[in-house]
């Protein structure tokens, strides 16, 4: 297996997906039933010992908590990173509701991941039939995320909004894009959409970053700023992650199962695409 036939099988599985589509019968309403949640993928590959991954366990990155790709797969070559951009109609179906999620959005942020994840599970076995052990950190069962600060005792319990393995963090290393001022990844397809990650033996050639500064895509438009309903994000300040997920948490209670906002990644300038 090489890079080309990987994005190849990366493609046509959301492609012919049923699953890349709201079916009728989870639609939260008549007027998403059909819609498509993502587009194409679009792939970055980066050096499994690259030292930017070390420098991850900076405090001022994530922290000595963060996994190197060889912690989770000790003969690891290559971390894959991609980016499921979501289509025209899910971000403008959450462009038109000013404070609450979209029900577009809600179906591409909870039906969405679920087939991020089927995505990531479907190229770890390619890879594996292919003779390359490969790992999807997000749902190993090494993997470990917080949110709020916890009250207990264990490591994990005393930091807040971390976890063991970001995928903008690495989507970032691997050259996908670089971070924006609503924390964010901006990719050549812009920001709004999920990412995903494989660490793999198989050796594929990095894609390297085009670009040296970690907000470099980020133009300070501010156009975040104004489309955060509960103004978690400042020019100043950047975004402060109590209020985003205190917000997240009301989304969560109304919204059961599912939950979400995205307004910051919608009607934007950075929404599709690098801004000028
Ligand atoms: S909306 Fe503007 S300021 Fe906010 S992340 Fe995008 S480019 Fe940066
Ligand atoms: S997800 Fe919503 S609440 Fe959180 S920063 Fe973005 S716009 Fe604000």
């Amino acid at each position: 297996m090489n890079k080309t036939e990987l994005i190849n099988s990366a493609v046509k599985f959301i492609e012919v997906s049923k699953s890349n589509y709201v079916t009728k019968e989870v639609a939260i309403s008549d007027a998403v039933a059909g819609m498509k949640i993502y587009e194409d993928p679009v792939f970055a590959f980066g050096d499994a010992g690259d030292e930017y991954f070390t420098r991850l366990k900076d405090p001022v990155a994530i922290g000595s908590h963060f996994r190197l790709p060889k912690e989770w797969l000790p003969r690891a070559k290559t971390v894959i990173s991609f980016f499921l951009p979501y289509t025209a109609a899910i971000k403008k179906d959450n462009s038109l509701e000013e404070t609450w999620p979209s029900d577009g959005w809600l179906h591409g942020r909870y039906e969405g991941q679920m087939l991020l994840n089927k995505l990531s599970e479907y190229l770890q076995n390619e890879l594996l039939n292919a003779g390359y052990l490969s790992i999807v950190p997000s749902l190993d069962k090494g993997f470990w995320s917080k949110g709020k600060p916890g009250k207990g005792l264990g490591k994990e319990d005393q930091l807040s909004f971390t976890s063991n393995w970001s995928e903008r963090h690495v989507a970032f290393v691997c050259g996908l894009g670089s971070f924006g001022l609503s924390k964010g990844l901006i990719t050549s397809k812009g920001i709004a959409g999920r990412f995903g990650s494989i660490v793999t033996e198989l050796e594929i050639s990095p894609s390297g970053r085009d670009y040296t500064e970690i907000d470099e895509y980020c133009s300070m438009c501010g156009d975040c700023v104004k489309q955060c309903p509960v103004n978690a994000i400042s020019l100043e300040n950047g975004k402060d992650h109590l209020i985003c997920c205190e917000f997240l948490d009301i989304t969560k209670k109304k919204y059961k199962p599912r939950y979400g906002c995205g307004k910051c990644q919608v009607s934007v300038s950075c929404e599709s695409c690098i801004p000028a």
